[in-house]
Parts: C-alpha cells; sequence; structure tokens
C-alpha cells in the first residue's frame, strides 16, 4: 500500500476528536481504521478511487429491484412508515415524508434521479442543502443506506434537522460493525468490499450512529439490528454455506434481542 497518499477520511466523520487507528481488518484499500472515542470504522481510500467507485452507482438499472423482491421490499417499508406513524401519532396518509439519498426523492445521481421520475416519483436532483426546502415542512426523512457513503454525514443531518418539523423523525439505516456478521467474518463481510457496494467508506456501529444523531440536534427513539451470516456465497463449499445459513438464521431473533444484526435501522427524534 502506499502511504504517501492521503486517505479521503482523515478524521471521525461522527464528529469525535479522537484520533484514528489501524484495525486489523484488511481490505484492499488498506486496514480500516478506528475512531477512538465512538468506534467508528474507517476505510484508506483514496479520495480519486472513492469518487471513481461512486460513479458505478449512476445507472438507471441500478437498484431496480427484481419483480421477486418487490413484495418483501413493500412489506419492509410498510412496517417501517408504520414505525414513524406511532412515533409521530398520526395516520400514515397524513405523513408528509422525504426520501433522501435512495434513488428517490432528493437524489445526486442525474440518471438514476431521472429513472424514479419516469415511474411518476417527485424527485429533486442533486443534494439536499441545494434543493433548499423550506424549514420546517417534513414529519419524516428517511436516509436509507446514504450515510455509509460520507465523509461529513453532519451537514446533510443538519439540514434534516431544518427541513424537519420540531419532534419530526429521522430514519436512517445502514450496516452495522458490532453485529455477529463481522465477530465471524471480519473483513470478509461483502458491506465493506468496495467492488460490491460502491462508494462505502464509513462504517457505524450503535453507539456511533446515536451519537451523530445527538451532535446533529436528535434525540434516539430506536435503534434495530436484524440478520446475521457467516459466509457470502460462493466463498466455502455449498454445504457450508448451507449450514452457516440454517445456524444464521436460527441466530436471527437473537441478534434482534443483543443488537448483533448485521443491517442497523434507526428512528431518530428532531430536538
Ligand atoms: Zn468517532
Amino acid at each position: 500500500m502506499d502511504n504517501t497518499v492521503q486517505p479521503y477520511v482523515s478524521t471521525c466523520p461522527v464528529g469525535c476528536s479522537a484520533s484514528l487507528t489501524d484495525t486489523t481488518l484488511a481490505l484492499r484499500e488498506g486496514l480500516l481504521r478506528q475512531c477512538g472515542e465512538c468506534g467508528q470504522l474507517l476505510s484508506r481510500i483514496t479520495e480519486s478511487a472513492y469518487w471513481d467507485s461512486m460513479q458505478q452507482f449512476d445507472q438507471h438499472e441500478f437498484n431496480q429491484p427484481p419483480p421477486r423482491e418487490l413484495d418483501r421490499r413493500f412489506r419492509v417499508a410498510r412496517r417501517r412508515l408504520d414505525t414513524v406513524s406511532a412515533l409521530l401519532e398520526k395516520a400514515p396518509a397524513a405523513l408528509r415524508v422525504l426520501d433522501v439519498g435512495c434513488s428517490r426523492g432528493v437524489e445526486p445521481a442525474a440518471n438514476i434521479a431521472a429513472a424514479a421520475r419516469a415511474q411518476g416519483l417527485k424527485v429533486h436532483t442533486g443534494l439536499l442543502a441545494d434543493v433548499a426546502l423550506p424549514a420546517a415542512s417534513f414529519d419524516a426523512i428517511t436516509l436509507f443506506e446514504v450515510i455509509e457513503h460520507l465523509k461529513e454525514p453532519l451537514p446533510l443531518l443538519r439540514e434534516c434537522h431544518r427541513v424537519l418539523k420540531p419532534g419530526g423523525v429521522l430514519v436512517l439505516s445502514t450496516g452495522n460493525t458490532a453485529s455477529w456478521t463481522v465477530a465471524a467474518m471480519q473483513e470478509r463481510w461483502d458491506y465493506f468490499d468496495i467492488a460490491k457496494d460502491g462508494g462505502h467508506i464509513s462504517f457505524y456501529n450503535p453507539r456511533s450512529i446515536a451519537l451523530l444523531g445527538t451532535r446533529a440536534g436528535f434525540s434516539t427513539e430506536q435503534i434495530a439490528t436484524s440478520r446475521v451470516k457467516f459466509h457470502e456465497k460462493g466463498e466455502v463449499a455449498r454445504w457450508r454455506y448451507a449450514a452457516g445459513k440454517l445456524a444464521a438464521e436460527l441466530l436471527n431473533l437473537p441478534a434482534r434481542l443483543a443488537s448483533r444484526g448485521h443491517d442497523m435501522l434507526a428512528f431518530l427524534r428532531r430536538n
């Protein structure tokens, strides 16, 4: 690895002043580094490699779920909406919801935004701050699989704070490094792999996501985790993959109860 090239991320994105130290998790880009205060894990990727990998996202086909996936995705979205509705004590149909950076709502990738618009959704192309939405105008904002891409998530969260009504809810999803998946798989977890998940550079745990919220003016309502796995497909013999998958399924509920799943969903309340 070329140590003369400065990593794109050189301070903790959560806003800690603690320094970053090397972990033993070895990615293609070098060892993951960790914040001494919140435990955030950070890629050593260079700035040019980061932007190259982000470019791969801006395609029409990207993120289009296969038809057999649609039912499941709809159920997941419905469950999240019901949680927001319960937190705000307001019927789902009465909620004004803004989705940021998930291909619809507000999306910086122009081709993806165009594809979402073609399906009849109202989509602004650009960054949330550039769209200049009116203050205190939404009940809820969702940031699904966004913050792991950002070197500086705090300005975005503060803009969400401004756009949300007082008491409004911010919903974030991202991976959880404090999961049994990471304990078992270490750097083999494909969420760490920039070739599979373009632009992933900053990896959260329940503590760091709550701290990020606090620093942007939110309090934590709930942080839930789900799912574990021990192998990626094709990584081991088929029987081992099947055995690992069975074990992971048996551990789904315990993982959820112990906050050790690798998918993390946070509901934060605007103060
Ligand atoms: Zn930190």
